[in-house]
Order: C-alpha cells, then structure tokens, then sequence
C-alpha cells in the first residue's frame, strides 16, 4: 500500500513471550494494539516509547511505531516486539539540518497536511488498521506537535490520544500563549524579565517559553494548533505526576476540554524495559568507571540532545569544570559545540583532569543518575532530564538556554528547591567552579541535597500500587480497553 513500509514483522499477534513479563494478561487484553507516533526528537521519542513500554509490559498491548525518516530509530533502538511503521514526512534537507526545531516541526505539518501527504498518511494508518495479522486496534498515542494525525487520524475512524511530554507548567504556559502576547509578557523585554507573570505564578518573564531565534508567527501558530489538536482527543497523558505539580494540573483540567488528564509520570519508571529508544550509541564504560569513584562525589554534566555551546563558552566549562577539583562525567556531542565539526578539548585540559574526569559522546543517562556514586547533576533543565535527576534524588545546577528549560529552572529552584541556577550571564570558569562547590562541598548544597531525598521519596510513593502514577496507568489502561 502506498506510503506504507512495514520494517518489522517479528512476533505474530499475541506473541509478546519475549518480553520477560512474570504473568501473561488475560486474553482479552492480548488482542488489542495501540499505535504510538512520537514527534521525532530524543526529548519527544524517549516518553513516547517509555508509555509504549508500559502499556506493553504491565498492559499486555501490542505495539505499532510510527516513525518519520528524519530522526529514524535505528535498528539497536528498535524494541524487536514493536511493530515499527515508517511515515513519509518531507523534511527538506536544508531544514533538517538548520537544527531549528520550530522549523523542522513546520515543515514536517505542512508536508503530511499537503494533498498528498495527507493522503499517505491516511494510507499508512489505514494499513495499520487493516492488518489482521495483529491485535486489532485501539487507538493511537500521538505527539500533540504532529498536527496532521487528528485530521487523518478521523478519516479512517481512529480514535486518538495526546501525549505531551513536557510538564504541566509548560502546557499551561502554551495555553496561556494569546494571554501573554496580549498583556505584553511576550515577547520578553529587557527591562521586564524579573517580572512576575502574576497569571502563571512562580513564572517570571524570562521563565516563559520562549526561543528568540525561531520565528514568533510560526510559533505561536504551532502552540494553538498543538492546543486545538490536544482538544480533539479523548485523554490527554502529561509526563509529569500529581506531587510535583498538583495546582497546574488543576487548572489543565479545568480549562481544556478533555474528558480524561492523565499525570502517570515518570514514564520512565512505569516499565522494568528499556525500549533502546535512543538516537546515539551509549558509551556503557562510564558506569565502570564510576564504580571506582565514592558515593556522591562525581557530578555529571550533561546539556541534553540539543542544546550547544560557542567555542569560548566550550573552553570556559572545560576550566570550570577542571578548576573545580571535583571529579566529573561530561557528555560531549559531536555536535556540542557551535560551529565546530567536533570539540576542541584546550591545551592541558586532559593532563588537569587525568583520573578525575571522563568525556563520553553520550550517556545512558538514567543509569548514571541511579549510579551511587554521582552526587550532582549540572543539566540544561530538559523536563526528561530534571524528571530523571528527581527520580533518582539527584540535586542540580542548571544552565537553561530555551524551549521550556528556563522554567524548568525556576520549578526546581523556587518550588522544589533541589537546584539552583548557575549565575546567569556570560558563562565563566569562576563561576562554574563557585557553582560546583557550592553544590558539592557547601551547607547550602547539603540543604537542597537532602530536600532531593526527600523529594526521591514522595515521587517513589507515586509509583508504588495505589499511588498517584500507579493510578494515572491503571485508568489510561482501563480507558484503552474500553475503545
Ligand atoms: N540523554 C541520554 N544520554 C545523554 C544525554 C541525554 O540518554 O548523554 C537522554 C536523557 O536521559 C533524556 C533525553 O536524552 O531522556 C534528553 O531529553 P531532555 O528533555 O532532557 O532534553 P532535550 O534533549 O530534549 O533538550
């Protein structure tokens, strides 16, 4: 059928022995699927597959991927029990590579809501639907960024969900997005940032989502539309859980129209599996190396998928990060820092920190967090990466850049309390150094880490039977059943 490219035929319906679960569902379960389709970046994919996880271990559901080219998981990333489907999405190489995510997300709309793409992936989701070698199914799982599912989505009579994989006081931000041009919140001024946005409390200004470089009109455009196709579906799944942001997922419930809002997060944690979902190739050295290092005492570094840095800004972290004395785990991308085809590591920098300090390309982030030997985790303020950090008790000092990650920062500093931001401005060597120690030699530092054990706790119980995420999958389940 036309658009359509069936990857993996692996376990016939039913067949999910392989995926190591102590008690088979009942049957009935069996025979239903649920087709998932993340917006293709590594903060979108990784929730996306994790629910997928969890529906498919602790539900007993089969699953189909939709996947687009741009972005493609590779053949490690590929859970061999999933069903993975690609979408034709028309992302012009020139886009792909300018990196601008508002961009890529636009162009991606635009060519699956053209005739043509729309057609295809029409085509694509009636394949999926129509193949009975698998359970029949249920419903589909999308990013609410993909704005051309709801529309395709109807015409082959799929009933459809949201998936929003940033948290709740980002929703609300987006939804507040005409409110906060309208009173001139947005876009930031100079000499407004420290103003509170008394509308979307503890937010200042400068905490709003918000990307100076990416085109206002374009982005405003998405966030309504992303609103409108969140409001065509019958439950919305957030990436978040109740104790960490009770009075945002009030209002979300409150002013959306959608029977169901669902906070099972930390999707992470809802699955024994790990679905492989990554982009690159971990380097698993850096969790021996860590085993030689004393409880606490190593910080990780790591900026997320995306984010980057100049080179001045490069030469100031490697100091900083040298000066401090701590021993250190650093993710470096290839693609790290701007302008650059690699990082150039400066003069003496390895000998400095000989023993004390690993670069790696990139992480298995979660394990490192668990491991007990980090004491600290210096973020860009990703929601996947604070949500990791919290999970594990981990406190943080958070350099933001863009997107949601300056609000992140503030929920962590002011509501939390298990982080700080660095000191804002230039990013210097000084500075880092004060940073580091003050998060991993100081008083202050022993307060917000201890306050990051406790939190550990809280979100624990969310998890355990009866708690609040606990809950959020059982209902999600019982609401797939029910389709
Ligand atoms: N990540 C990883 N290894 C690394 C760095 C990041 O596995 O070395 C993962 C991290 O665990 C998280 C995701 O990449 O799940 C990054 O998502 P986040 O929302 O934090 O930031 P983004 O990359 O979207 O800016």
């Amino acid at each position: 059928m036309a658009g359509v490219v069936h990857e993996a035929r692996t376990a016939a319906a039913g067949d999910d022995a392989a995926s190591g679960r102590t008690s088979p569902p009942p049957p009935q379960q069996r025979r239903r699927r649920v087709v998932v389709f993340p917006l293709p970046f590594q903060g979108h994919i990784n929730p996306m597959l994790q629910l997928a996880d969890a529906l498919h271990d602790a539900g007993g559901l089969a699953i189909t991927v939709l996947h687009t080219a741009f972005n493609a998981p590779g053949p490690a990333a590929r859970r061999p029990e999933f069903q993975f489907v690609a979408v034709h999405d028309g992302v012009p190489a020139d886009v792909a590579a300018s990196g601008d995510v508002i961009d890529i997300i636009e162009a991606m709309n635009a060519a699956m809501e053209a005739d043509e793409g729309s057609a295809a992936l029409r085509d694509v989701l009636a394949s999926v639907i129509a193949d009975e070698d698998r359970p029949s199914v249920a419903c589909m799982v999308f990013d609410a960024n993909l704005l051309a599912v709801p529309k395709a989505a109807a015409a082959v009579g799929l009933k459809t969900m949201v998936l929003r994989s940033a948290s709740a006081a980002c929703l609300r931000c987006l939804m507040a997005y005409p409110m906060l041009h309208q009173k001139g919140y947005l876009p930031p001024q100079e000499s407004k940032l420290y103003m509170p946005v008394k509308e979307l409390p503890p937010l200042r200004v400068r905490d709003l989502f918000y990307s100076s470089w990416s085109d206002q009109e374009k982005m405003r455009n998405l966030f309504a539309r992303s609103i409108e196709a969140t409001n065509t579906s019958s439950c919305l799944v957030i990436n978040t859980l109740d104790v960490l942001e009770t009075p945002e997922l009030e209002r979300i419930r409150d002013e959306l129209h959608i029977p169901m809002v669902l906070a099972p997060g930390p999707l992470h944690k809802l699955s024994c599996k790990s679905t492989g979902s990554r982009l690159r190739q971990e380097d698993y050295d850096c969790i021996k190396w860590l085993d030689k290092h004393p409880p606490e005492s190593v910080l990780y570094v790591s900026f997320g998928s995306l984010a980057s840095l100049d080179a001045n800004e490069f030469l100031e972290v490697a100091w900083g990060l040298a000066t401090s004395g701590h021993p250190f785990l650093w993710v470096v991308r290839a693609d790290s820092v701007r302008g650059l085809d690699g990082p150039d590591f400066p003069n003496g920098f390895g000998a400095t920190v000989e023993g004390r300090g690993k670069v790696v390309r990139w992480a298995p982030q979660q394990e490192v967090l668990a491991h007990g030997a980090v004491g600290g985790f210096w973020t860009h303020s990703g929601w996947n990466s604070t949500l990791e950090s919290i999970v594990e008790g981990i406190p943080m000092i958070c350099s933001p850049q863009f997107a949601d990650q300056m609000m992140n920062t503030r929920y962590v500093e002011k509501i939390w309390g298990v982080g700080f931001e660095i000191v804002e401005g230039k990013v210097e060597r000084g500075k880092i150094d004060k940073a580091i120690r003050k998060l991993m030699e100081e008083r202050e530092g022993s307060e917000i880490r201890e306050r990051a054990k406790e939190l550990k706790k809280k979100v624990a119980e969310c998890l355990k039977t009866g708690g609040s995420s606990h809950i959020a999958i059982d209902t999600l389940m019982k609401h797939i059943l029910s389709m």
